[in-house]
């Protein structure tokens, strides 16, 4: 008999949203094999997870076989991708297993990426190749780990099957990843496109539900749900923009209803400040770059509006109006967000006047001075701790420092003494991120069946704030040797 793996099953999304969907198998996988499996998750979704890791749980965790209970489904979705609208992309390579109700009695999507063909693969093989599922895993967890909304990786399963790609035959994996949900703006751009206005509501009604409960029967409720949505991404790219994340393909289908981050492809986190960075090779505009992100943002929920209109009003123009003002919240939404983010990253307790020019001036004075972006913030505590050139020492320049640095000493001693101040600032600007190097040695590595570079450092990531002995190299920008770093999906 199938052991017993746990998983408390209550698909929602299969049962409220027929035609949402097909129904679907993974493709078995010649010798699939566990080769990563995130305990503290499993644990808290109350898997078992002794009997995940063996024969019976890689063929779950592949796609191969069906947990009992599950209700495994290519979800439909469209989605503007670099500004081009596809009204059909859907899950090509994967699968929504179904939903767990976890120990604190949260939604869990379970979803596989990589386990096969589906009718939305088009022209794709529908598998993943195990470097990008294990940058996802531990891009997803240094993400969680640093405070901000993603999706997880639950297991990383080899599949012991070559997968063509551009540079030669690479080894094969299937990715076990947890969200909130897997709803996009490009699930309601899907219905939209076709003039589904019924099915629109219904997929709205659904998110209501599983998002935004406390909308479900007001009369503007789809206005409201728009508001949630935007408050929720606004919030969200102002966490990327203080960690200095790029996510690299920012297309309206991997913008999400639930304000987590989603599909880990080409992202990477930046190591010297330049808000034109861009690290993914075929974002050749940098629509993407990291200072861009605000502003797509936006852009991606003005679509989410748009598939909206027919909810908001029944006159169109008075629809337009509403949605209009949304959008131009956002930009207000975003920069009350990113200001909090900045304020605590600065150790600024009391709000002032002239805080967001203090923040900006002192990223402009970062810029062109090679200074690095985690370490500077970082430098802020050791400022305070008496170790008056940290911050200078980042920069080509010192005096540019020193200069911010003045005017950053003479606000903080407007707030007056405080004792905890070098401690808060290192609780919000973490020492450890993934740094592109160490993530790509990693990587490469375990192509190579080297799974201990991996292990090492997604558990020093796993405390991203707390500085530890004897793992000064993580805290390191890449050296001069690495050259421009790009990545690809
Ligand atoms: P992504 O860029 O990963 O967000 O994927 C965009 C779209 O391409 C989605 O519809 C994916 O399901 C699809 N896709 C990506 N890679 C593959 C693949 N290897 N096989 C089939 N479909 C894929
Ligand atoms: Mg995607
Ligand atoms: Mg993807």
């Amino acid at each position: 008999a199938q052991p017993d793996f746990g998983f408390a099953f209550d698909n929602s999304y299969a049962r409220d949203l027929e035609g949402f969907y097909v129904d679907w198998q993974g493709t078995a996988a010649p010798s699939p094999e566990v080769i990563c499996l995130n305990l503290a998750l499993a644990e808290g979704l109350g898997l078992d997870a002794a009997a995940l890791t063996g024969d019976a749980g890689a063929q779950i965790l592949s796609g191969a076989v069906a947990p009992a209970g599950a209700h495994p489904l290519a979800m439909a979705y469209a989605g503007h991708q670099f500004g081009g609208f596809s009204p059909q992309l859907g899950d090509g390579r994967a699968l929504l297993l179904g939903e767990v109700i976890d120990k604190q009695g949260r939604r869990r999507d379970i979803h596989l990426k990589g386990s096969g063909r589906t009718p939305f693969s088009r022209g794709g093989d529908g598998k993943a190749v195990l470097g990008p599922v294990l940058r996802e895993y531990l891009m997803g967890e240094a993400m969680h780990a640093l405070g901000i909304p993603t999706t997880r990786a639950l297991a990383a399963t080899a599949t012991g099957q070559s997968v063509m790609r551009e540079g030669g035959p690479q080894p094969g994996a299937v990715l076990a990843r947890v969200a909130d949900s897997h709803l996009r703006v490009g699930s309601f751009q899907f219905f939209a496109a076709r003039g589904e206005v019924a099915r629109t509501r219904q997929l709205l009604a659904y998110c209501i539900a599983r998002h935004d409960p406390d909308l479900a029967g007001k009369p503007d409720a789809a206005l409201l749900f728009l508001r949630n949505v935007i408050k929720r991404q606004a919030d969200l790219v102002a966490q990327w923009m203080g960690v200095g994340f790029i996510h690299g393909v920012m297309n309206t289908d991997n913008t999400t209803i639930s304000g987590e981050t989603i599909d880990y492809g080409p992202c990477a986190f930046m190591d010297q400040y330049d808000p034109a960075t861009v690290f993914s090779s075929i974002d050749r505009q940098g629509r993407y770059a990291y200072g861009n992100q605000p502003a797509v943002a936006r852009w991606n929920l003005a679509r989410l509006a748009e598939t909206l209109l027919p909810l908001l009003a029944e006159d169109e123009e008075e629809a337009i109006r509403l949605a209009t003002g949304e959008i131009d919240g956002f930009i207000a939404q975003h920069e009350a967000a990113w200001l909090k983010v900045m304020r605590a990253k600065l150790g600024l307790k009391v709000p002032q006047e002239g805080d967001a020019a203090l923040a900006t001036t002192f990223l402009a004075a970062m810029e062109g001075q090679g200074a690095d972006f985690t370490n500077s913030f970082r430098a802020l505590s050791s400022v305070l701790r008496g170790e008056e050139r940290a911050l200078a020492a980042q920069f080509t320049d010192p005096q540019v420092a020193l200069d911010w640095q003045t005017q950053w000493q003479a606000r903080l001693a407007a707030e007056g003494e405080d004792a905890g101040r070098a401690a808060a600032l290192d609780a919000v600007n973490p020492i450890y991120i993934p740094r592109n190097h160490l993530v790509e040695a990693a990587l490469t590595a375990a192509a190579n069946g080297d799974m201990q570079p991996f292990e090492v450092l997604h558990n020093v990531l796993a405390a991203p704030f707390t500085a530890r002995e004897g793992l000064n190299r993580f805290a390191q920008p890449a050296p001069e040797g690495f050259g421009t770093y790009r990545t690809f999906c």
